[in-house]
């Protein structure tokens, strides 16, 4: 049998072992042609089987989506940064962002190149250790769109729930937490998420949006970064990231299989409050940094007591064959990235790593 690590790494992330084996099974000869996927016409009829279905199943698992367009782009949720305000913020209206961590903080900073950008809430004053409270948020008229980071990936943070922007649409980078809970996609005029951590692997970008708001981009743009390029082309305006798709399509399958949204919420809870109660019982030895009501059942951020126990925390993890738990740069600490493929064994293998190690150097 393979040996697989206990994998929290960041993204790329662990991918499903069902879906990578079914892959290899079909690796070399896909579908009887007599090629791999990465080797044949994106214009042909076996590709676009997998293009549309990958589409469609992504739809119906957010609840059907009618209205909404699917489109796999490239450039990674970065380039999103930057397209959105391209193509949605228009001459004299004002983009609107939450401040929430260091991704938000990105998209902010691309978005300032575009054109009129301002910070509505942040959550700077507390170091980024919860989600702005948006309870009274206010949208002036000309508001172009609402953009949230649904969970700043680095800090651990996440949105509980989302505010309601009535008619101004609400923009969601679900980078790294899309398909790992039930949300109302009707909420969003448009979410995007790079796929590497929850989709598939790096290499596709999905953007979900609601038609009317892809379907004029401005003219002045350059050709591959207006949406309505792609939506008009069903995403096959130039040669598509085909095996990416093709794994997206497998690890929607397989998010099927695993009873759809609600099963995997459940399952991620489940995994989330195994690692959480350790920290919380382990009378102050281990510390969850976040607010309580801002915690991430993505991203679990926690610290030691110093930065050097922090170091022996990562050296002797890696020889038990746990990987990825280095928090960010720069952020420090460490964090457990249990992504929707991450299995409820690896986080139970990692609390009884935690608990063990308290005990040896408590
Ligand atoms: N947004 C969030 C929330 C992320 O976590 C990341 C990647 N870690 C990005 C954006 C950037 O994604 P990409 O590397 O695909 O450009």
């Amino acid at each position: 049998m393979t040996k697989r690590a206990y994998n929290f790494n960041a993204g790329p992330a662990a991918l499903p072992l069902q879906v990578l084996e079914r892959a290899q099974a079909e690796f070399v000869d896909f579908r009887n042609s007599g090629m791999s996927i990465m080797e044949m016409s994106h214009r042909g009829k076996v590709y676009e089987e997998v293009h549309n279905e990958a589409e469609s199943r992504l739809l119906s698992l957010l609840g059907g989506g009618k209205g909404y367009k699917v489109l796999f782009l490239q450039g990674g949720a970065s380039t999103q940064f930057a397209m959105l305000p391209m193509n949605l913020l228009s001459e004299g209206k004002v983009a609107s962002y939450v401040h929430s961590g260091s991704w938000a903080d990105k998209a902010i900073k691309e978005a300032k190149l575009i054109g009129q950008t301002n910070v509505v809430a942040t959550s700077e004053a507390n170091k980024f250790m919860s989600i702005p409270d948006l309870s009274n948020i206010q949208l002036s008229d000309d508001t172009a769109y609402l953009h949230v980071t649904s969970n700043e990936t680095i800090e651990g943070t996440q949105y509980q729930q989302f505010p309601d922007t009535g008619n101004i649409p609400l923009i969601g980078d679900m980078s790294s937490d899309i398909l790992s809970r039930q949300f109302d996609l009707n909420q969003f005029g448009l979410i995007y998420a790079g796929a590497q951590k929850n989709l598939g692997p790096s290499g596709v970008t999905v953007v979900i949006a609601r038609e009317e708001l892809i379907n004029n981009s401005p003219k002045n743009i350059p050709t591959m970064l207006r949406y309505n390029t792609h939506s008009s082309n069903n995403s096959l305006y130039n040669t598509p990231p085909a095996f990416s798709v093709y794994m997206v399509n497998e690890v929607l399958k397989w998010v099927e299989e695993q009873g759809a949204l609600e099963g995997i919420e459940k399952i991620n809870r489940k995994k989330a409050q195994l690692i959480y109660d350790t920290i919380d019982n382990s009378g102050g030895f281990y510390r969850g940094p976040v607010e309580a009501g801002s915690r991430s059942i993505m991203n679990i951020t926690f610290r030691l007591t110093s930065e050097e126990l922090e170091n022996q925390f990562i050296k002797e993890s890696e020889l038990e064959g746990f990987v990825g738990l280095k928090g960010h740069r720069s952020v420090g600490g460490l964090r457990a990235s249990i992504y929707n493929a991450v299995p409820y064994e690896s986080c139970k293998a990692l609390a009884d790593f935690m608990s063990h190690f308290q005990k040896t150097h408590g």
